[in-house]
């Protein structure tokens, strides 16, 4: 089979044209509505600057009504009542839409985030589908056990699983449409109502998203999207008392703000935050395999991805080799607008993150450590900064420690093969998401996996997401996993049920 490059077509963009035309509103229980207040704000394309939508400013109120719309589609039905079975089918029904129009989903993800075509429809749109399609699976599967017990007489004794209630999703814009999904579509498996609020920057793809929702049927009240700022929509969501889960994803300094907040109806809270991910290369590696992925595993989405392997540790003595291979792929990248065919970064999501990656680049040169490549933006129109990598850092420095969410690369030289030493030099840091071993020797590779404090370590591996894999950090990347079973039963609580026998 040959694949085709994704294409846009004039077709394509006057469907999304269309798209980008019709009022941008919030849907609470089946219905399309106007924010309370009539307010509005603006997404634009990070490309450009321009302005490509005015969208619907949920408040507190739009709140309250759709956290009403949701508990009434839990507590009075339909949802409550519809089997397992029905529920997989209009998850199934759901990836079918979404496939059929995968191409404007790729479009619309492009100009609201500013990522190339190609990645959105081979990654962002491939992957959600997948999603929907995997925990469709989990809808009839989220079981309980019978249990022997101790006790004087006889017993039936069992757990079960059930939805934890109303779940309210609250996505960042870096993955808006996959990370949405990645959280729509357990939680709907697990019998779950919802509230949907997608990330300020990127609103589009949800509100989409939302259309195909409509078609396939889910009823009333069972998925609800709330558009608007963190500090408003968010946090009135975190706040509400009829709102039983929150499952976020974004940056560590709102996950803590969330989980004070939460504690008020002690809501269950899933966190998928921040990383400062590291990468080992040893010199017995497949360096040529090592260098790409870890040249695009911090370029990649621009450096926008929780999971970024940020910081490099190199054996010492294929130093060189590998920050100059890293480096000639830096350069060889192309930046420019997602929507140009051939361009492999698209800009940063907006001018406040802009801003915060070229103060890093300054800070870290100011202090001492040296930029082989990269370090600068781009003249003109939009938010595009060069792919940078460092050498010559501190481990205490800003650039090496904080996130960056940009494509800043600190590379470290490291001596001999001891395990613990690397293993401390890997875990300086807050963060514990994910991290990367390369070497051909597999005892190496396994006692290194073992010491790092991370909820994922690839081997050998330059990504490793599945939808069976759970995915989630440790220390301040968060609290949870998603993905796998784990990820369907964050959104359920067990419930023992003892019955004595007469
Ligand atoms: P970033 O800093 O990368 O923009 P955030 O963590 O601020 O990411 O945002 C991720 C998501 O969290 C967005 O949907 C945003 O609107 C939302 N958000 C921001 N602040 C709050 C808050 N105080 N309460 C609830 N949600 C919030």
């Amino acid at each position: 089979m040959i694949l085709q490059a994704p294409k846009i077509t004039p077709e394509l963009r006057e469907k999304v044209d269309g798209f980008l035309k019709k009022p941008k509103l919030l849907f609470i229980d089946g219905d399309w509505q106007e924010a309370s207040n009539g307010e509005v704000f603006t997404t634009h394309d990070p490309a450009t600057g321009e302005e490509l939508a005015q969208v619907a400013r949920g408040s507190s109120i739009d709140v309250d009504l759709a956290v009403e719309a949701a508990r009434r589609a839990l507590e009075q039905g339909p949802w409550s009542t519809t089997t397992p079975a029905e529920r997989t089918r209009k998850l199934n029904l759901l990836a079918d839409l979404l496939e059929k129009h995968g191409d404007e989903f790729a479009l619309i993800e492009t100009l609201d985030n500013g990522k190339p075509f190609a990645a959105a429809r081979g990654f962002d749109v491939r992957l959600s589908i997948e999603c929907l399609r995997y925990n469709a699976g989990w809808a009839t599967r989220l079981t309980g056990e019978t249990i022997p017990v101790s006790l004087p007489g006889e017993w039936h004794c069992f757990t079960v699983r059930e939805p934890v209630g109303v779940a309210a999703l609250i996505v960042p814009w870096n993955v808006p449409l996959a990370i949405a999904i990645s959280k729509l579509a357990p939680a709907l498996a697990a019998g779950c109502t919802v509230i949907l609020k997608p990330a300020e920057q990127t609103p589009l793809s949800a509100i989409r998203l939302t259309e195909l929702v409509n078609e396939a049927g889910f009823p009333e009240g069972v998925v609800n999207v709330i558009t608007g700022y963190g500090h408003e929509a968010g946090a009135a969501l975190v706040d509400h008392p009829g709102v039983d889960k929150i499952s976020f994803t974004g940056s560590t300094r709102v996950g803590q703000t969330i989980l004070s907040a939460a504690g008020n109806n002690m809501k269950r809270v899933s966190l998928e935050l921040g990383g400062k991910s590291p990468v080992v290369i040893f010199s017995d590696a497949d360096l040529d395999m090592a260098i790409q992925s870890a040249a695009m595993g911090i370029f990649g989405n621009t450096g926008q991805v929780c999971a970024a392997g940020s910081r490099l540790f190199v054996e010492e003595s294929v130093m060189d080799q590998v920050v100059e291979g890293i480096a000639a792929k830096a350069k060889s990248l192309v930046l420019g607008p997602g929507t140009s065919p051939d361009v492999d970064l698209g800009p940063l999501i907006s001018q406040t993150q802009l801003d915060k990656v070229m103060g890093y680049i300054e800070d870290g040169s100011s202090a001492g450590a040296r930029i082989v490549t990269g370090g600068s933006k781009l003249p003109g129109k939009g938010y595009f900064v060069e792919p940078t990598v460092f050498v010559d850092t501190r481990p205490d420095m800003p650039i090496a420690k904080e996130e960056i969410f940009g494509p800043v690369l600190c590379a470290t030289p490291f001596n001999g093969d001891n395990i613990d030493r690397i293993a401390l030099a890997a875990n300086y840091t807050d963060f514990g998401l994910s991290s990367t071993i390369w070497t051909n020797d597999f005892s190496k590779a396994h006692r290194l996996a073992r010491r790092i404090r991370a909820g994922v370590v690839k081997i050998n591996a330059p990504s490793a997401l599945d939808q069976a894999l759970p995915f989630g950090g440790m220390k301040q990347s968060g609290w949870g996993r998603e993905n796998g079973r784990f990820g369907a039963e964050a959104f359920t609580e067990l419930k023992t049920i003892a019955a004595k026998l007469a």
